[in-house]
């Protein structure tokens, strides 16, 4: 049983961790994630094979704060929140099941990497991001359709394996990290790998990456502080976004 002090720490950390996902959310909202009211993203309650915090439905990913979050156990129970749950659970619920390296899954729509889902081709590196998606990554086609069953949720856990991330044939992306700020940052550098792609498209034909660079400048340029690094660049962009924005509606109030 744990003392007083020791429960307000949990509680702390809890905070913390929807902090974190809040942001993450908003984060990813404004870098071409965001799809209406559509996407979201969970982490798991710290420590725990239990439980989520997760985006609850209704809201754009970038009007995300901490109390549009929902608690969900893995046994599909709402514990906690006054948002209804997205229908789209048992993506998140089944890769934590499958996954105990996994401790956030970000779910969402972004153009480029959507449409490039419907090609079923295999993503290639062709610029320094993409040599984190060298190991190319696995395409989940066995419906289109939401994701809405455990069943299905399964079937996708599964074949993401071991990686980072996969791309849903016509739907979107699932990427995956053991942390909020390394699922964000590879979400975002996804998408950003693949715009990248159709450009490079429209030039001519990409040359890509051979698999040892790849592997060898993927390891110097995705060390977890440099991780931690984009994260922060991510957040202050946010930031000044979100403070400009205040300072437009502000002066439109006068
Ligand atoms: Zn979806």
């Amino acid at each position: 049983m744990l003392d007083e002090k020791e429960m307000e720490a949990v509680g702390s950390v809890e905070d913390k961790f929807k902090e974190m996902l809040a942001l993450a959310c908003r984060v990813l909202g404004n870098s071409g994630h965001d799809d209406l009211n559509l996407g979201h993203l969970s982490v798991r309650a710290p420590g725990s094979f239990k439980s989520m915090f997760m985006k609850g439905r209704g809201l754009c990913l970038s009007e995300v704060h901490v109390p549009d979050l929902v608690t969900i156990d893995f046994n599909y129970n709402k514990i906690e929140g006054k948002r209804d749950s997205h229908g789209e659970l048992p993506i998140h619920i089944e890769i934590y099941k499958l996954r105990n390296d996994v401790n956030c899954v970000v779910h969402t729509h972004p153009i480029y990497a959507t449409a490039f889902s419907a090609t079923c081709q295999t993503l290639r590196p062709i610029n320094n991001e993409g040599v984190m998606f060298a190991s190319p990554l696995p395409h989940f086609d066995m419906v289109t359709d939401l994701i809405v069953t455990s069943e299905l949720g399964h079937a996708l856990a599964q074949k993401l394996g071991d990686e980072k991330a996969i791309l849903l044939k016509n739907h979107g992306i699932v990427v995956v990290g053991d942390s909020i700020e390394q699922a964000v940052v590879r979400a975002y550098l996804l998408e950003k790998t693949i715009k990248t792609l159709f450009i490079a498209k429209i030039f001519g034909k990409p040359q890509y990456t051979e698999d040892t660079e790849a592997a060898q400048k993927s390891t110097r340029i995705f060390t977890k502080p440099k991780i931690k690094a984009m994260w922060e660049a991510l957040v202050r962009q946010l930031i000044r976004k979100e403070k400009q924005e205040k300072a437009l509606e502000s002066l439109l109030e006068k």
